[in-house]
């Protein structure tokens, strides 16, 4: 471990910075290397198959999150409502075009260059494809639009993933040997599907190890950075693998020690709530909400947001005897692409199995897909699980929707709540 800031950083950690930095170095060089560039989404994203043409892979939410931790997303968002972006919409949305207008500067301090094509898989949420409508009007380069079907039975069915692959083959796969002059190769894409699956199945063990007591790792703040390469650009390579490998190690000797996980405030000792929690994170304050929990002894146990990028905890996989087929699979499963009583299962299994004191929700103001039909969700999860919920509002990257004394206020109210119930539970007994 080292310290840099007063911040502790473990070396998993540190290999994730230096990938992610090699990442934005090959994106802004791109126009010297010759390598081409596809814009897309982290729900739905297609990393193997882009890589399988030599192509790079820029995520604008990744993008946007990373403006919003360095604290510049608050000028974006301002730039892109003088420009007539409204209020209400996703702030993923604003901080991305307001960058366009602030010199489109990557976090190694270069200009990001224009993508080639953009690659919308179309996962439930239709900012996606408003988003991708604004961006194509920016660059007019060529847009391929995958129709993913919504699971509004809760079930995908095999016509729904037939449908997803006859537009891979008739659709991407023919547009990106047109941009990028790579001839389309399943053999290469059946490697990088092995070496997804083999990152997946170390991600899941990551996570699961939250059901130990103390858990050894935070499943909201810190499955940030736990999910990271997978999320991101860096499914399916031998990168992705060595990064868990490290990281599995770490936590295994924080299993073997009875530790609790490394915060940026240092481990958390003790454990005096678990807690699973709803929605995305704030990134504007992400320290100062993380420090929140970590003053309160709260632990997150398990969390829908670290399954956005892939609901690999439920048993998916990226299998290499069936890639396209996988790929269908992998779009069709996202969490965005769930209905809301599929949603209520899913964290009504998550109290249960990681044994939680109650489920707090964070609705983020500007992500529709998440927020609505929240408070039923908290409520139906309550009512069948008998934990209580809470709920809190932030905001993505936008600073001035993180009131940082009201949700201190909230999060010291619900752990006084649980304490509580606790006490009636004993006294009943
Ligand atoms: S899921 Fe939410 S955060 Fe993501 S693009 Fe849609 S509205 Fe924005």
């Amino acid at each position: 471990m080292s310290a840099d800031k007063n911040v502790i950083k473990e070396e998993s950690m540190i290999i994730q910075k230096e990938m992610i930095s090699r990442n934005y170095d090959a994106i802004t060089s791109k126009m010297e290397t010759g390598r081409k560039m596809a814009s897309t989404f982290v729900p739905g994203n297609l990393n193997e198959l882009v890589r399988c043409f030599d192509m790079l892979n820029n995520l604008p939410e990744i993008n946007a999150i990373q403006a919003g931790m360095r604290k510049l997303t608050g000028g974006y968002i301002m730039e892109a409502e003088k420009g007539g972006h409204s209020e209400d919409v996703c702030t993923y949305v604003k901080a991305d075009i307001g960058q366009l207008g602030k010199g489109n500067i990557a976090p190694n301090g270069k200009p990001y260059p224009d993508p080639d094509v953009l690659l919308l898989s179309y996962t439930g949420c239709y900012t996606f494809m408003k988003w991708f409508e604004l961006l194509r009007e920016q660059y007019k380069c060529p847009t391929v639009m995958i129709h993913v079907p919504y699971q509004g039975d809760g079930h995908w069915t095999m016509n729904m993933r037939d449908y997803i692959v006859k537009q891979l083959k008739e659709e991407v796969i023919p547009t990106f040997e047109k941009i990028s002059g790579v001839k389309f190769d399943i053999d290469r894409l059946r490697e990088m599907m092995a070496l997804s699956a083999k990152a997946e199945d170390d991600l899941v063990w990551v996570i699961e190890t939250a059901k130990h007591k103390p858990s050894p790792i935070d499943a909201y703040f810190g499955a940030v950075y736990y999910v990271g390469p997978i999320f991101s650009a860096f499914r399916g390579t031998q990168e992705a693998v060595d990064y868990y490998k490290v990281l599995k190690k770490e936590i295994q000797y924080r299993i073997d020690n009875k530790m609790g996980p490394i915060t940026p405030e240092g481990e958390m000792k003790e454990q005096k709530y678990r807690i699973v929690v709803e929605g995305p994170p704030n990134w504007t304050n992400f320290r100062e909400f993380w420090k929140m929990f970590y003053d309160e002894g709260a632990v997150v146990v398990a969390s829908s947001y670290s399954k956005v990028g892939g609901t690999y905890d439920m048993g998916f996989r990226h299998d290499p005897k069936n890639p396209l087929e996988s790929l269908a699979e992998y779009c069709l499963g996202c969490y965005t692409n769930r209905n809301l009583p599929t949603r209520v299962e899913i964290l009504e299994k998550y109290i249960n199995d990681y044994e939680a004191d109650g489920l707090l929700t964070n609705s983020i103001k500007s992500c529709n897909s998440f927020s609505a039909g929240q408070l039923m969700m908290m409520r139906e999860v309550e009512k069948r699980t008998g934990k209580p919920g809470a709920f809190i509002e932030t905001d993505l990257v936008d600073p001035r929707y993180f009131s940082a004394a009201n949700v201190k206020n909230r999060l010291e109210s619900y752990f006084q709540m649980i304490e509580q119930k606790r006490r009636g539970v004993k006294s009943a007994a």
